[in-house]
């Protein structure tokens, strides 16, 4: 990919690249293959955006597994609506169960936080979270990550699944926005 994408009027540039998420990934997967052996995790991703973040961590995962998709949102455009809608939901019963979320960004928190709140009325074991990117100084919720691969700082990203109006979820490598 090129190192700088336009992308509608927002001009982006290259951040963060393929071999080094890649690197990242195969590390998560490491820790998640020894934490959670003999414990057949339920791993739900949280769509659009984790699709490529999770189909690459979960091609690395060994362990016996099981993985459901639900869809939450709460942006429009560049900023946070701060209204979580569940769109598609989760008709799996969890109770008992080890819950790995896969969660592209976590920016504010509130989207999975709300989400984490449902899962826990349904009396899972233990729920993780695994997500590819972190806004530590946006993250206003006290969940814990158990699984990250990187800290960023508070400004919007495009690729690797993540989107701006519907566009860039494309790429391999993430880019940065350009503030003008
Ligand atoms: P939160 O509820 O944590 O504030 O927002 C989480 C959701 O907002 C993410 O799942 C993602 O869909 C979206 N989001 C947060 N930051 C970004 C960003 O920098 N770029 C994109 N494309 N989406 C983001």
């Amino acid at each position: 990919m090129p190192d700088t994408w336009k992308l509608k009027d927002k001009n982006f540039n290259k951040y963060l690249l393929d071999k080094d998420i890649q690197t990242k990934v195969s590390e998560l997967a490491t820790r998640i293959n020894i934490d959670l052996d003999g414990q057949t995790p339920l791993f739900i991703v949280v769509l659009n955006g984790a699709f490529i973040f999770a189909s690459d961590l979960l091609k690395k995962v060994t362990i016996d597994c099981e993985i459901a998709f639900v869809k939450l949102s709460s942006y429009q455009g560049t900023q946070s609506s701060g209204v979580v809608q569940q769109i598609i939901g989760l008709d799996l019963d969890i109770k008992g169960r080890t819950i790995v979320v896969i969660e592209d960004i976590v920016d504010t928190g509130l989207t999975l936080d709300r989400f984490l709140e449902t899962l826990r009325v349904m009396e899972p074991a233990k729920v993780l979270v695994a997500a590819c990117l972190l806004k530590p100084d946006a993250f206003s919720s006290k969940f814990p990550i158990d699984y990250l691969c990187f800290s960023i700082p508070n400004e919007f990203v495009v690729g690797y699944g993540l989107d701006y109006d519907g566009l860039g979820r494309n790429s391999g490598d993430i880019y940065k926005i350009v503030e003008e």
